[in-house]
């Protein structure tokens, strides 16, 4: 359904989802195993202008021992010897805290490197979440944001959230909302949020939730002490879920201008909101994060994947009834009003990436007309009342020593936080130095590559024709199988040249096997890999398409393109496969590459269990 990919979060495509957490970026992989040494969370730092998650102080010192605060004032008392940080002319804040993200694999690393220290997570895999929770608890999770997470969110069957081929359980009435949240709590989420979206204000529909069954998911997570947060399209569905007693908004609307009735709804009902005005702002049709790409504070430590993604927007729909400047008069209007507002960016939605973009939100609070100080707070203070982190948030005797330091006052010009001189977690340094070397080596073999010759053989473009009855290739390492069988799926493939090609020729490649139900993304195909071993990149960036003959039953198959840069996460389009031969061409742009590290090419079905056979013919590159 074309509208779920105008909807915030569609960043996890099935693939991505297992291919990201099989090959993490070496340097990510490298910062986990090392362990800051405990000494190094004790040390004091001087002179620092303080923001301390409600207000500035003027220069002072802040001593940390053992990963705590443990005084801020001119001189307190440490031990002989200990680390001292002249931080004259700098600002010390509260490490960050980002109310919306969707956090899986390297995803809490990359946010702890760009200062934010915690992330609320908004639809999550619980067995991920449970992963970090034990390393948090045991103290290893030193070199990564600590994470808060709703788990798998509740919604209905074809709703949204179901749209990204993980199948996740889905509310079937009002009676079973109890048993539904208490599901979801026994997977440890720490609090419930619920998708109330019809897609109308992206110019679609889909099924949602009925105000009954809103009413009684919000009920059956308060019986339990959890805080209900509703994920909204609308400022229809804002009134809805505030009037039906939800805690607050997983995202402000923007389709229509914000009306004072919603207004007072909120102060009486005590809601508030986390705006993602980074996703709207995606949402809306402009990239949000592209500025980020191109700041010389931030860019150094942005890695290709995730400056691809920053550069991304969603396409509106023609009907749709999203415009930004809505959604920047409604938190102006809710702000001005007393709501609280917390800063989220629904990372790793298009146009965002973990961490980075908490930078982008500070910045569009102050569009939006509050102040710096009152950004800064909805990212540190307003977020861990909220959501009741009363060890976090604040610079203050007691807390966690999770810091932020930057250069300038982030008072007077909000994008200061982006000139980070260091952040702590629990007092241990983060390892900024080594993710600024491993993004400058990417650059520097991506520049190397694009001037590495095409390989051997792809001249002509030709990659097979199956004439001679062979899966031989033109170039590179050839066709083979790959199956989820590399994540413990049980999904097969068989490779087998066939009579009866396309445009009358001798010979196909078929492509046939089962879809098992036994991974929660399956995938079964015809894998060719251009370099001269299976994942090896080569440049192709001298062809612009990819051209072949398909032909099979009617499942749903997708070709997917694999390019180092992408981190193995590969773009994919769908394919519409029938009975009789069909030309298909797609430009490398769809993909997201111009082809200068290619890898992979995968033609695979997918979805639900069962037999497939389909095959191709005639592949070429243009
Ligand atoms: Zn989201």
């Amino acid at each position: 359904m074309r509208v779920v990919s105008s909807m915030p979060f569609r960043g996890l495509t099935a693939v991505a989802l297992i291919t990201a957490s099989i090959a993490l970026p070496a340097h990510f992989l490298h910062a986990q195993t090392a362990r800051p040494a405990a000494e190094s969370r004790t040390f004091v730092v001087r002179h620092a202008r303080v923001f301390d998650g409600e207000k500035f102080l003027p220069a002072t010192d802040v001593s940390v021992e053992n990963g705590m605060i443990m005084a801020i004032g001119n001189n307190p008392k440490v031990a002989a010897g200990t680390k001292e940080i002249d931080a004259t002319g700098d600002t010390l804040l509260p490490g960050l805290i980002d109310s919306h993200t969707h956090t899986w694999a390297n995803a809490l690393q990359q946010a702890l490197i760009f200062g934010v220290t915690t992330e609320l997570a908004m639809f999550s895999d619980p067995k991920f979440d449970a992963q970090v929770r034990k390393r948090e608890a045991a103290g290893q999770n030193l070199d990564a944001a600590d994470l808060r997470s709703s788990g798998t969110l509740v919604t209905v069957a074809k709703g949204h959230g179901t749209e990204y081929g993980i199948p996740i359980p889905v509310l079937a009435s009002a009676a079973d909302a109890q048993s539904f949240v208490d599901a979801r709590i026994a997977e440890g989420s720490d609090y419930i949020k619920i998708i109330y979206d019809d897609g109308s204000a992206y110019g679609g529909s889909i099924p949602t939730l009925t105000k009954d069954e809103l009413a009684a998911v919000i009920t059956g997570a308060h019986n339990r002490k959890k805080m209900a947060v509703v994920h909204i399209g609308s400022q229809d569905g804002a009134r809805d879920a505030i009037a039906a007693g939800g805690d607050g908004l997983a995202h402000i609307f923007e389709d229509e201008p914000p009306a004072p009735d919603l207004v007072a709804l909120f102060k009486q009902q005590h809601g508030f909101v986390i705006a993602t005005l980074t996703v709207n702002e995606s949402v809306s049709g402009k990239a949000s994060g592209e500025s980020l790409v191109t700041d010389p504070r931030l860019s150094p430590y942005i890695d290709e994947q995730a400056a691809a993604n920053l550069r991304k927007a969603f396409s509106p729909r023609p009907k749709s009834k999203t415009n930004f400047s809505h959604a920047l008069a409604a938190v102006r209007a809710l702000h001005a009003a007393g709501v609280p507002i917390l800063a989220g960016t629904d990372a790793p939605n298009p146009g965002t990436a973990h961490g980075v973009s908490i930078h982008r939100e500070l910045e569009l609070l102050v569009h939006a007309g509050l102040t710096p100080t009152e950004a800064l707070r909805s990212a540190t203070s307003v977020a861990a009342r909220t959501f009741g982190l009363n060890d976090r948030g604040r610079i203050a005797p007691g807390l966690r020593a999770d810091l932020l330091l930057v250069k300038g006052d982030p008072a007077l010009d909000i994008t200061a936080t982006r000139e980070i001189v260091a952040v702590w977690k629990t007092g241990a340094e983060a390892d900024r130095s080594s993710v600024r070397a491993a993004v400058e080596k990417e650059k520097q073999e991506t520049a190397s590559a694009k001037t590495l010759p095409a390989p051997r053989g792809s001249e002509s473009g030709l990659i097979s024709d199956f004439e001679d009855g062979t899966t031989t290739t033109k170039f590179g390492a050839g066709w083979s199988v790959s199956t989820d069988a590399m994540a413990n799926g049980k999904s097969t493939a068989e490779l087998k040249c066939v009579a009866g090609g396309a445009e009358g020729s001798k010979g196909a490649l078929q492509i046939s096997g089962t879809i098992s139900d036994a991974f929660a993304v399956p995938w079964a195909g015809a894998l060719f890999s251009p370099g001269s071993a299976p994942m090896v990149p080569v440049n192709l960036s001298s062809k612009k398409a990819i051209h072949f003959w398909i032909r099979g039953d009617g499942r749903p198959y997708r070709l997917m393109i694999f390019t180092k840069s992408g981190g193995y996460n590969p773009a994919s389009q769908n394919l519409t496969v029938t009975a009789e031969w069909k030309e298909i061409t797609i430009p490398f742009s769809a993909f997201d590459t111009d082809g200068h590290d290619i890898n992979g090419v995968l033609f695979a079905a997918g979805g639900s269990p069962g037999a497939f056979q389909f095959a191709i013919d005639n592949v070429r590159l243009e």
